[in-house]
């Protein structure tokens, strides 16, 4: 009910009018009363004080007369203007001193009050004690009556003069006053009420639309500013707030903006990154971070659940920063690098983990110590044998025939060839590795390097007693290449054929273009050995012979094919193995016949 600034305005003021009026009345009531009490006696001072001795001393002897109370009260009926004796509310009466017992006066005795005044008392103990000089003169304010009791002791006669005052004026100005401050307060509420009205108007209705503003601006509408109606503190109070939602709205928007980036950049990052709160649970995981994991991580997803088996949430929530835990963890085939680290130590804090696909580099370094193992391998058994057989030269001394020295020569320079070849083709596939080989391109007609490739083999193939042949099967159109590169291409290909078909064998090399006219095609089909189905996926790789023994002896190196791949992929192309009907191998080579704007030469 009072929750409105209006009304606890109202009552407010209200509550000031009522004390207000309330001090008010009792002061002036309790100072009525008071002056009322004081004039009381006042005007008996004025009668019987002690500037009055002669009267008292007049009372005294009319005392002594027979009637001493009628004289005493004719007395007093002469003074009764200054006593102030009205007969109604104030009289007097002359009682008898020892009993008390009213004698004469204004009034009868019923005008005397019921319980024994303390006046009368005090005045008849004086009385007894035969002293008259004390002059009753206390009473109460509170009494419902004011009264006086004098003493008047004449030779044998005691009298009390007595005057009795019922407040009755006293109460009927107070009723009055009562009257006057109850209108009053009244009015003053009225006023209070019309005026609590006004102010609210002129005070709260600001407020109340500075209050309706704040609520937009919490609903998140930040265009209507309000507007500035006045200088007044609120008017202040109104431009700050506007101020205020103007700062708010660019930080929102800041924020907003900021967040959309960190959106984005989870979004698309190739780092998984999955946030956790305080208590374990997900409150965010992108997309990377789920195709890592092969499953779905849906927000209240557990801590434990994910990455429990390496790091105890507790334990990297009480990491200090820059510390982070560290750690690898397998999913199905993939090797996931894993960082944990706090993100802060608030209440809105949490764990953030990081994770990294490292099974490429893992397979990377794999191959790295593979290849390093295949080259000393490679080197040191042609190594091997140039040193035995010239061991074997020097330690004969001579001894051996000239023929078998000359054999031992001949093998000790076919192996240091094969030891310039293995070089040479490890140092053309670290150039093509380095990006450090020059692609010379070329447009060259496809079909005319293909053509003088069958042709410089042909001569190695009619040794073998193979039949060599080549078909296009349309015109083929020229290609955007290195000529000489490619050319090394379809030698080894073609040579591989050649080499792993028994005599006597088919090679057939066919070309054309694919349907949608934009690559060309070469396949060299045999019919020799074949390439077992477990091997097939593994030609490509450096070293990588079907049969080491075959193989050497044929002199290859297991590099042809790997470097091959190398200068096919630089001209945008493909190496394949098309499926091969009976016995033999196809491999396939296709181009693009023309490059990207951004590979091919003018
Ligand atoms: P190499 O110098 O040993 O010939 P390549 O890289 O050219 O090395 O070939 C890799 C391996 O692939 C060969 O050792 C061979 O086992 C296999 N290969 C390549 N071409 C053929 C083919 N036409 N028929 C059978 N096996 C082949």
């Amino acid at each position: 009910m009072f929750r409105s600034l209006h009304m606890k305005l109202t009552m407010i003021m209200l509550m000031l009018i009522g004390s207000q009026m309330t001090i008010v009345g009792t002061f002036l009531t309790t100072g009525v009363s008071g002056f009322y009490m004081n004039g009381f006696y006042r005007q008996l001072n004025s009668v019987f004080g002690p500037d009055q001795r002669e009267f008292v001393s007049d009372l005294r002897s009319a005392a002594g007369d027979d009637d001493g109370a009628e004289s005493l009260r004719k007395m007093l009926e002469a003074n009764a203007g200054p006593l102030g004796i009205d007969y109604h509310t104030r009289n007097y009466f002359v009682l008898d001193g020892d009993t008390g017992a009213w004698l004469a006066g204004s009034a009868n005795a019923d005008a005397l009050p019921m319980r024994q005044s303390l006046n009368l008392t005090t005045a008849r103990a004086a009385v007894a004690r035969g002293d008259a000089s004390g002059v009753g003169d206390e009473s109460y304010l509170n009494a419902e009556y004011l009264d006086a009791a004098i003493p008047i002791l004449s030779d044998g006669h005691a009298y009390i003069i007595y005057i009795l005052d019922n407040q009755e004026t006293l109460s009927g100005l107070n009723r009055q006053l009562f009257h006057i401050i109850l209108q009053s307060l009244i009015l003053g509420l009225l006023i209070t009420a019309l005026l609590s009205f006004l102010l609210a108007k002129t005070m709260v209705g600001p407020l109340e639309k500075l209050t309706a503003g704040a609520e937009k601006v919490a609903a998140g509408d930040f265009d209507t500013a309000l507007p500035v109606e006045s200088t007044d503190e609120i008017g202040i109070l109104t431009g700050t707030f506007n101020e205020m939602a103007g700062v708010l709205h660019t930080t929102l928007a800041a924020m907003e903006n900021e967040r959309n980036k960190l959106d984005t950049l989870f979004l698309y990052m190739t780092d998984g990154v999955v946030a956790f709160d305080m208590s374990g649970a997900v409150i965010h995981c992108n997309p990377a971070a789920t195709n890592m994991l092969q499953r779905k991580v849906e927000a209240g997803s557990r801590y434990d659940e994910l990455f429990g088996g390496l790091f105890a949430f507790g334990d990297v929530l009480a990491l200090k920063r820059p510390r982070h835990a560290e750690g690898e963890m397998m999913v199905g085939q993939r090797t996931l690098e894993l960082l944990l680290a706090p993100f802060s130590h608030q209440t809105l804090g949490g764990v953030l983990a990081v994770l990294h696909d490292v099974t490429e580099r893992h397979r990377n370094e794999e191959r790295r110590k593979e290849f390093v193992a295949n080259v000393s391998h490679e080197l040191r058994t042609p190594l091997t044998n140039v040193r035995s057989y010239a061991e074997t030269l020097r330690d004969a001394e001579g001894s051996i025939p000239p023929d078998t020295s000359n054999g031992f020569l001949d093998i000790i320079i076919n192996e240091t060839d094969r030891m310039t070849h293995i070089v040479q083709d490890l140092l053309i596939l670290s150039r093509l590795d380095a990006g450090n080989t020059e692609i010379a391109f070329t447009r060259f007609p496809f079909q005319e390097a293909i053509e003088s490739v069958v042709r410089a083999n042909a001569l190695n193939a009619r040794t073998r007693s193979h039949e060599l042949s080549f078909r296009a099967e349309e015109p083929l159109p020229c290609v955007e290449g290195d000529r000489n590169r490619l050319e090394q291409v379809m030698m080894n290909i073609i040579g591989n054929a050649i080499k792993y078909t028994p005599d006597g064998g088919h090679i057939r090399v066919t070309a054309g273009l694919t349907p949608d006219r934009k690559q060309v095609w070469m396949d060299v089909w045999d019919d020799g050995i074949g390439i077992p189905e477990e091997s097939r996926g593994r030609i490509f790789e450096r070293f990588y012979r079907v049969d080491k023994a075959r193989s050497r002896e044929s002199g290859g190196t297991g590099l042809g094919l790997s470097i091959a791949w190398e200068i096919v992929q630089r001209h945008h192309g493909t190496l394949s193995l098309p499926p091969h009907d009976g016995s033999g191998t196809t491999i396939r080579l296709t181009l693009p016949v023309t490059q990207k704007p951004e590979v091919a030469a003018p």
